[in-house]
């Protein structure tokens, strides 16, 4: 994603009601800052939000946090948020490298959509589902670990299979869009570019108990 310096975008980000800015305070606690019980689901690498938004809405007993590291990116999902008010939608502007310093064993589910390829070999370790990743989320879950991956890139498609079998995940299934897309399926905006471009998107999903 091209990233465009946004002036202030810091300042304007941390005065959004969505936003938490300081999460490491509710490491144990999420639960309390949505004031109830019900599941959460994160979103990491959210981008422009569309999809985590339209997931709150749609699943109003689920509670959604969006995890996104550039403010200047996260700037143009709360553009989307100007009006209405989303009780079970938490926005946080954060590398995923701190994610097992801000949860503790309360997360259901980690949605990786169209996640930064960064093909170099000598970049490997930055991809989501590199071991150093993989190694985080193992304490952020609260039961099992789940995983839903979507990629319109074979090279990380097959990397992040690799890694979750190395990791001793289950690969639960594999789905192409030129398969069936489920009626319900909640597109991002790469995947809407993607399907526009009739690319291939590969879906994984993945767990392990
Ligand atoms: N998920 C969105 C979609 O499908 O439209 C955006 C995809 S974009 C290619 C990847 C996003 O992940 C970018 O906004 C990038 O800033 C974010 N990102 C990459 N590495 C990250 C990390 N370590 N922690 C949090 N966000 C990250």
């Amino acid at each position: 994603m091209r990233l465009r310096h946004i002036k202030n975008s810091e300042e304007i980000i941390n005065k959004n009601p969505y936003i938490i800015s300081d999460p490491y305070q509710y490491k144990g606690k999420w639960n309390k800052v949505f004031n109830n019980e019900n599941p959460i689901y994160i979103e990491i690498g959210m981008g422009k939000g569309k999809f985590i938004i339209e997931n709150a809405y749609k699943y109003p007993h689920i509670n959604f946090i969006g995890i996104e590291k550039y403010s200047s990116v996260m700037i143009r999902a709360l553009k989307k948020l100007d009006i209405d008010n989303i009780p079970n939608l938490k926005l946080i502007c954060i590398d995923a490298l701190e994610l097992n310093n801000i949860f503790d064993k309360e997360i259901s589910l980690i949605y990786l959509n169209f996640s930064d390829p960064w093909p170099k070999d000598r970049h490997a370790k930055r991809r989501l589902t590199s071991n150093i990743f993989l190694n985080i989320y193992e304490n952020v879950f609260i039961d099992k670990i789940n995983i839903i991956q979507k990629t319109d890139n074979y090279n990380l498609f097959n990397y992040s299979k690799e890694q979750y079998l190395i990791n001793n995940y289950e690969i639960e299934s594999i789905s192409y869009n030129k398969d069936n897309i489920p009626l319900d399926n909640i597109t991002t905006e790469y995947e809407e570019k993607f399907l526009e471009l009739d690319n291939y998107i590969y879906k994984i999903k993945a767990l392990k108990k």
